[in-house]
């Protein structure tokens, strides 16, 4: 059996929420041994490896909580939705590398093209199940919108309840393991679909045993979706305080994206793209970003569990991209032990996964090693050193 103490990285101790210097972790056989003081650390055997960790922090394998797998991010992210099947299988492949890199050990799917008449995510899913070195994934197939709210090669397209309801329930049977429905409609004003329409998705695909999600930007779907039950938010952009506390009271998680605007205020210089290079784009973007940092101070005064993600791929972000999410959550008001939290622990518990994003003893040796405290200095989480797996 494969066994290898790491001497000398800090550990993060939940009780305190405070970094404790000097720690060792012990791996054997793919799960952790043992995990406490340096001093402590029982003799890994002979033949085991030893790895000076000194000056370096053991986080738990991310968790990047809304993903596209199968798209590359960049500033025409949505034209690549369009790029032939191979070019997107390719993307899939340099995004897995990415991720790992970046010690993203779980992603989670929430959008992906439909190819061959299924979302392309899902077979990028179950290409990689099994593979070492490739991130564990849940994947929600297509995005499931009222006709007219997205272009029209990105998602299966609904005119009503009804459709809305087939078209969830077809997503399971393709192999999802959640549902995304897209809560910003082709009117900004109003809700693309009533509380009602959600709610009898909801309740279905929960009888099936998977979950279902809600995009929204804007705070008519977010009202319509909580309203109708939905397990989580995705971005959630403009949330005000009656529809946190209504998450925080029925537990829908809040999927944080907030470093997508940090994305887009960077193509201000980087792109002539008018959206973002001009007056009039700035000043927009300047609004809309000071809302989903208002947001997010609302979600986690309400107490509701806010994961993070990148939106690599189905918004301008790359695949290696979440410290900046982690950063950007501390920006808006976030605690750095709670930002942090939202990458990982909380990640872990908004799939359900108990060992997902968790560093404990007889729990799963994935971790990173990244240089700094992670808990004063985010932008340390940029900074890995080595990946466990
Ligand atoms: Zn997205």
């Amino acid at each position: 059996m494969d066994v290898r103490l790491y001497r000398g990285c800090a550990l993060v101790d939940h009780a305190t929420r405070s970094l404790v210097p000097e720690g060792a972790v012990l791996v054997a056989g793919g799960r952790i041994d043992w995990l406490g003081p340096a001093a402590d650390a029982p003799d890994p055997g002979p033949g085991a490896e030893v790895v000076d960790a000194g000056g370096t922090t053991a986080v738990a394998g991310m968790v990047d909580a809304h993903s596209h797998l199968t798209l590359p991010g960049g500033s025409h992210w949505i034209d690549r939705a369009a790029d032939p099947t191979d070019r997107l299988l390719a993307v899939a492949e340099d995004n897995a590398r990415l991720l790992r890199q970046a010690g993203v050990r779980w992603a989670r799917d929430v959008g992906a093209p439909v190819r061959d008449g299924r979302a392309l995510s899902l077979t990028v899913r179950d290409r990689w199940r099994g593979r070492p070195g490739y991130p564990y994934v849940r994947a929600a197939g297509c995005w499931l919108t009222r006709t007219g709210s997205l272009p029209a090669q990105l998602p299966v397209e609904v005119t009503d309840g009804d459709g809305l309801l087939a078209a969830a329930l077809g997503q399971l049977d393709d192999g999802a393991d959640l549902v995304k429905l897209y809560m910003d409609g082709p009117d900004r004003d109003t809700s693309p679909f009533t509380a009602d329409e959600v709610r009898r998705v909801v309740e279905a695909v929960h009888a099936r045993g998977a979950t279902v999600t809600a995009h929204s930007s804007l705070l008519p779907g977010a009202r319509a979706a909580v309203a109708g039950g939905v397990d989580a938010i995705e971005h959630g952009f403009r949330l005000d305080a009656d529809v946190a506390r209504a998450m925080a009271a029925q537990g829908t998680a809040l999927v944080a994206t907030l470093a997508v605007m940090e994305s887009w205020e960077s193509f201000a210089t980087t792109t002539r793209l008018p959206r973002f290079a001009s007056a009039e784009g700035r000043d927009a973007l300047a609004e809309r970003r000071a809302a989903a940092h208002e947001s997010v101070r609302l979600a986690s005064a309400a107490g509701v569990l806010i994961a993070a993600g990148t939106d690599f791929g189905g918004g301008s972000q790359r695949a290696n991209q979440l410290g900046w999410e982690v950063e950007t959550l501390v920006a808006a008001g976030l605690e750095p032990y709670d930002a942090l939290a939202a990458a990982t622990v909380n990640g872990g518990r908004l799939l359900g996964e108990p060992g997902a994003g968790v560093l404990e003893a007889g729990g799963p040796a994935d971790f990173l090693l990244v240089h700094g405290d992670p808990l004063t200095d985010p932008g340390s989480l940029w900074r890995v050193w080595r990946i466990s797996w």
